[in-house]
């Protein structure tokens, strides 16, 4: 069985949206932001590339693992880890963008559809981030864990998008790309979910989504082609 395996059988009456890498590039921010906390202590840009790419693989947030990923590159005076963990602390949002398909995408499903957001994250940096985005008109509603009390993949959250949605599971669709938190989530919920796999990575999980996109707009055009 194919993880591209299209099982989405009605055309949705809403659709909800998941914030960080589908909708929001958070890998390449974070990116960013860790060449900008390590660029005085690693000044050759080959070695902080490789440095960039040892703490991605190592945490994808915090810089709890700064003291042994940049020890690895002979970056051992605590004077020097602890201003890479300033600099890394000093702008979240450093080099934040959407995907290039983010906007077109939800202007366009706005007639159609209602729309939602579900993200994981604590509100005082989900919030600033939709704030920063700009995009916050383009959502009938965003539900953001912290403030809900209930964290993807806990099916509560989506059960509580149903309802502001107005529509059973069935009419709904969730896009997110983790496997764990949102296809996993959405489904136990009864949403069809559709994973985002932005990056081409192999589907690892045992239950599969029930459509896998790499784009938005391909998510649409797929939405598009379902009857009623
Ligand atoms: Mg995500």
């Amino acid at each position: 069985m194919s993880a591209n395996r299209p099982r989405l059988r009605h055309r949705p009456k809403a659709l909800f949206f998941d914030l960080d890498n589908t909708i929001c590039d958070h890998r390449t921010s974070l990116q960013i932001r860790l060449n900008h906390a390590f660029e005085p202590v690693i000044p050759d840009p080959e070695q902080r590339a490789a440095a960039v790419e040892a703490s991605v693989a190592m945490a994808t947030d915090g810089t709890d693992h700064f003291p042994e990923l940049l020890g690895r590159f002979k970056v051992e005076r605590p004077e020097d880890i602890e201003h890479a963990i300033e600099r890394y602390g000093s702008d979240r949002y450093r080099g934040l963008e959407l995907f290039d398909d983010a906007l077109e995408v939800l202007q366009a499903v706005r007639d159609e559809f209602t729309v939602g957001m579900i993200t994981n994250g604590p509100t005082d940096i989900q919030q600033p981030k939709i704030d920063l985005l700009a995009i916050e008109h383009l959502f009938d509603f965003t539900l953001i864990s912290e403030s809900t009390g209930y964290w993807k993949p806990d099916p509560r959250i989506f059960e509580m998008a149903l309802d502001l949605a107005r529509v059973p599971a069935y009419l709904a669709v969730y896009i997110g790309d983790s496997p764990d938190h949102d296809v996993a989530g959405a489904q136990a919920a009864g949403i069809p979910a559709v994973w985002m796999n932005r990056t081409s990575l192999e589907w690892q999980s045992e239950r599969f989504p029930d459509l896998e996109v790499t784009d938005l707009r391909s998510f649409v055009e797929h939405l598009m082609e379902l009857g009623d």
